[in-house]
This record gives structure tokens, C-alpha cells and sequence, in this order.
């Protein structure tokens, strides 16, 4: 890597978000590159004051995607309210695309086949058991 690492990767290594060639290779770069080493230092004190860009944020949820049986849990309203809330926060708040997307589909099934969503619901309902 001749060119220093640029500030998104930066922060994505910290989250030890990336895949290890990547996270192998800001690892050199780092070495070659002692300001990136004060760049590194000064996200953590931004970090430590509690300060986190959106994309922080999101790579930090979309590491809790919940699964899609709990999307279709959720749709049907057979979630604890602590989970519930968490798909909540998780769709709406931080807006991920890909639970979005999977709760439109969710819901179109539904409304396609009433009777097999009816089969489903019991599914999830006896699956979502073993969150409680
Ligand atoms: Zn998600």
C-alpha cells in the first residue's frame, strides 16, 4: 500500500471490521506511515469522548443484524419488547438497508399467502422461545 490508509479504513480496522489481508495491510501501511499512527491515536481519544461518526455506528450494528427468522418474529409482533426494541432501533434508527429490505419481503410474503404466514407464525412464535 503506497498510499496511507484513508480515515474510513482507519476506523474500520479499530473495529477489527475488516478482512485480515485488509487488516494485514493497514498494519503495514501503519508502519510506513507514522502519521497514520497519530491519525489511529486520534480517533481512539475521539472515541474515548464518546464522539462516533455514522459510520461507526453502523458498522457497529450491522454486526447485530438480527437473523431473518427474528425479522419475521418481529413483523408478527412475537418478539420480548428488549428484542423487539433492538430490531426497532436497528431498522429505523440506524436505518440498515439490508433488514429493511428483508422486512419488505417479509411482508409482501405475508400478504400473498395468508395461511402459510398462519404456519409461520406459530414457527416463530415457538422459535422466539428461546429468547426469552
Ligand atoms: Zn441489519
Amino acid at each position: 500500500m503506497a498510499k496511507p490508509p484513508p480515515q474510513n479504513e482507519l476506523e474500520a480496522y479499530l473495529d477489527e471490521a475488516l478482512p485480515p489481508d485488509e487488516m494485514a495491510q493497514i498494519e503495514h501501511a501503519l508502519r510506513r506511515h507514522p502519521e497514520c499512527v497519530e491519525q489511529l491515536a486520534a480517533i481512539n481519544a475521539r472515541r474515548d469522548a464518546g464522539v462516533h461518526t455514522v459510520g461507526e455506528i453502523w458498522r457497529r450494528h450491522r454486526l447485530s443484524c438480527p437473523s431473518r427468522q427474528q425479522l419475521g418474529s418481529y413483523l408478527l409482533g412475537g418478539l420480548p419488547d428488549e428484542l423487539a426494541d433492538h430490531i426497532a432501533f436497528h431498522v429505523d434508527m440506524v436505518g440498515c438497508r439490508i433488514c429493511q429490505a428483508s422486512l419488505i419481503d417479509l411482508r409482501r410474503r405475508e400478504a400473498e399467502a395468508p395461511e402459510v404466514a398462519e404456519t409461520r407464525r406459530r414457527k416463530y412464535f415457538q422459535s422466539s422461545a428461546g429468547y426469552l
